[in-house]
């Protein structure tokens, strides 16, 4: 029998669904929180992942990782934690596959969700008002998925990391996502480590290794450098969350005033300086992370050198190594050193993946993705988003959209602020067309931080000027596309 005739008699499996959820990382799981709310327990969900169970990038990241915010805030919808923690509290890796379990649990007493996990969808096709998803199983098991919904929060690709390829076999190269640096094989040695990267892996590691093993020789390559939200002052503690501190719309807020488009410089300056934390003599990068002064100052006290250039590769030369760079400088390193590839994880498709429209020409299809940003998280435009789909509001609505993957390639240095102002400029959009519970219901609003009376008072001064600064942000968006020719506008502009 030939292959064709075989497959002709292989009977497809085919599941029908209301909404079928692709991707069971933060932003699905805010995406089927928010469907939760609208869709009755006879309405069934499919809920899809690659990988074998929920938390999506936290499956497989680095043992060691923890939240950068407090773990509250790192949520489904107004879902609760349960560890009994102090709210200011860094939830480990294990702690957060824990609460994202809970999560579906939660949603479940709600609705009915089947879930498919190692599963990838293949391909879809829309017709006749029904979208038809092709998927695999692990197994090579085909199936197809019929939905009248579709929510594709494939978020950022983040996978695991490889090891950086170095020439010398005298050292040993190792990714954080293979290589606990709390495990046996880097206990057992005393020799020296060289962290390559300057964000948040790269500090998490750092301060791993320094606080682990004290008096080791820790380096660190840190590229052109980075800088971090200052956690001590976004999130203070105690009876500081009262009168301390900024609230994260504020800051946003006046990101979104100071930045036009064209003065990421200023813009990155200002808040530095009133923000930010750093340990490098140049923070070129700003990746939305946060650490803590005391972190800043573990690590800045612990390591032994700092080094702003690219790790290129690690040569044998007349029996030393070399750790060459590239602005074509070279250090010589130890034998038996190990080398840490902490070079980050976020927007390096390779090959990128093909532009999606958030939403779809019929409405049928939102796709959460970076190539059609909405806001400057995935969590934020899985949740939002799926309020204005059950709405039927999503194809109304003028969000801008922002091909930020395109943005990082031609202007590293202006992404972080134009993700700001888009994320601004929508949310003031959403304010206007979706009933007040939205609000109240969203957990991942970093304001939850503060007492309600300094919520309230920051609600109501965006409130008050949220048209007026609208009107800024579009013009500062708008010259954003012009500038960088990227798509940064509403639907097919
Ligand atoms: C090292 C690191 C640390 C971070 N720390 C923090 C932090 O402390 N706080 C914070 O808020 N954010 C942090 N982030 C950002 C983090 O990526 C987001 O918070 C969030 O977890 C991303 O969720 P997501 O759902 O968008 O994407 P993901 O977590 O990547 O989930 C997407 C899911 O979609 C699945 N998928 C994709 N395509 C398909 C397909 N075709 N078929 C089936 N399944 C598919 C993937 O398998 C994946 O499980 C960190 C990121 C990194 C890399």
């Amino acid at each position: 029998m030939t292959d064709a005739a075989a497959s002709a008699e292989t009977p497809v499996r085919v599941e029908s669904c209301e909404l079928c959820i692709v991707g069971a990382g933060l932003a699905g799981v805010n995406a089927l929180f928010v469907a939760s709310r609208y869709l009755s327990r006879s309405q069934r969900i499919i809920l899809i992942d690659r990988r074998d169970r929920c938390g999506g990038m936290w499956v497989d990241t680095y043992d060691y990782v923890r939240l950068h915010q407090p773990h509250g805030l790192f949520t489904a919808g107004n879902i609760k934690w349960t560890l009994g923690q102090d709210r200011s509290y860094l939830a480990t890796k294990d702690e957060v596959l824990a609460h994202f379990e809970h999560c579906l649990e939660v949603v479940e007493q709600r609705v009915r969700v089947d879930e498919y996990f190692g599963w990838t969808l293949e391909s879809q096709d829309e017709s006749d008002a029904i979208v038809r998803l092709t998927c695999t199983s692990s197994d090579g098991e085909l199936m197809v998925v019929q939905a009248q919904r579709v929510i594709k929060a494939g978020g950022f690709g983040v996978m695991p990391n490889d090891p950086l390829e170095i020439s010398s076999a005298r050292i040993t190269s190792v990714s954080p996502d293979f290589c606990d640096m709390r495990g046996d094989a880097m206990r057992a040695s005393d020799a020296p480590v060289w962290i390559v990267g300057g964000g948040k892996t790269a500090m998490d590691t750092a301060h791993t290794l320094i606080t682990e093993y004290p008096g080791r020789e820790v380096n660190l390559v840190a590229g052109s450098g980075t800088f971090f939200s200052d956690r001590d002052r976004l999130f203070p503690v105690g009876s500081r969350r009262w009168w301390g501190g900024r609230l994260a719309t504020d800051v946003f807020t006046e990101l979104g005033r100071r930045f036009d488009g064209t003065n990421e410089t200023d813009v990155a300056t200002w808040l530095r300086t009133t923000y930010g934390t750093w340990l490098t003599p140049t923070t070129a990068n700003y990746l939305l992370g946060l650490l803590s002064e005391s972190e800043n100052k573990t690590i800045a006290d612990g390591l032994n050198q700092v080094i702003m250039d690219h790790v290129v590769d690690a040569v044998d030369r007349d029996g030393d190594i070399d750790l060459v760079m590239r602005s074509g400088s070279t250090e010589k390193v130890q034998p038996g050193s190990w080398i840490v590839n902490c070079t980050g994880y976020l927007l390096r498709g390779d090959p990128p993946p093909p532009y999606e429209p958030y939403v779809s020409d019929s409405g049928a299809i939102v796709s959460l993705q970076p190539r059609s940003a909405t806001f400057h998280l995935t969590s934020y435009m899985g949740y939002f988003l799926t309020h204005l789909l059950f709405l039927n509001k999503l194809r109304e609505v003028p969000l801008y959209e922002l091909d930020a993957l395109d943005l990082r390639n031609k202007s590293n240095a202006a992404l972080p602020y134009v993700l700001g102002s888009l994320a601004i400029h929508n949310l003031s959009l959403v304010v206007d067309s979706t009933p007040n519970r939205v609000f109240l219901d969203c957990g991942i609003d970093l304001d939850r931080w503060y007492p309600l009376p300094r919520r309230m008072i920051a609600t109501t001064r965006f409130m008050l000027t949220r048209r007026r600064r609208r009107e800024h942000l579009r013009r500062t968006l708008d010259t954003v596309r012009e500038r960088f020719d990227v798509r940064c506008g509403p639907l097919g502009s």
